[in-house]
């Protein structure tokens, strides 16, 4: 009798050290939040690749209803209502097309972002090409973004993912990927934050080392 209660005893608190491991490994740092009709397959491959660029979890939310209108301060402050007390920042996709397109507004203190994925569409978008470039640039202004409303600054090497470009063809030069002195910034802050996902096959740094 002892002895079964001994082991309902351990099943109960590995199992409840499990559950909590799952919680922590469910905690996002940012929503990404597309509005209008998107390929399934776009937003797939963002969420598969976005959080390794961040080292953290990243939450997809898709509105079917499209951006009615440009008021930004308004859709800034209907994207701040999507975040989650432990987020740092919520990012909204939106395609406005035309020559009066912007390209991106940021408000740090609401902790949003909005990103017009339109201007980033290579003209021919049929190809397989073409989709995957336009998944790119995405990729890489959305990272950029989020790197911004965790704190961390642009960068001055063209090459990291923090160097704000200024044309497509400097966008497609630079990587997806941050700069060592950005990456540990934006590492440093997902441990603090306790939202630090590591990459496959790496121990998550200690934090108490921090
Ligand atoms: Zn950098």
């Amino acid at each position: 009798m002892k002895k079964y209660f001994i082991l309902i005893i351990c099943f109960v608190v590995i199992n409840a050290s499990l559950v909590k491991a799952e919680e922590q490994n469910k905690k996002t740092a940012f929503a990404v939040v597309s509005y209008g009709y998107l390929p399934s397959l776009f937003t797939n491959s963002l969420s598969r690749e976005l959080p390794s660029n961040l080292f953290t979890q990243i939450r997809f939310v898709a509105k079917n209803d499209d951006m009615t209108s440009i008021l930004v301060k308004k859709f800034i402050d209907s994207l701040a209502e999507i975040k989650q007390s432990q987020e740092i920042g919520v990012i909204g996709l939106v395609f406005v097309p035309g020559e009066l397109s912007f390209r991106e507004y940021i408000d740090i203190s609401k902790h949003v972002a909005i990103l017009n994925i339109a201007p980033l569409a290579p003209p021919d978008d049929t190809s397989k090409e073409a989709k995957e470039l336009f998944k790119a640039r995405v990729l890489k202004q959305v990272t950029r973004l989020a790197s911004l409303l965790t704190g961390v600054e642009e960068c001055p090497f063209f090459l990291c993912g923090m160097f704000d470009c200024k044309t497509l063809k400097e966008l497609d030069t630079k990587s997806r990927n941050l700069c060592p002195p950005c990456q540990l910034k934006i590492e440093q802050v997902m441990i603090r934050s306790n939202l630090y996902l590591a990459p496959p096959g790496e121990t998550p740094p200690d934090r108490e080392g921090q």
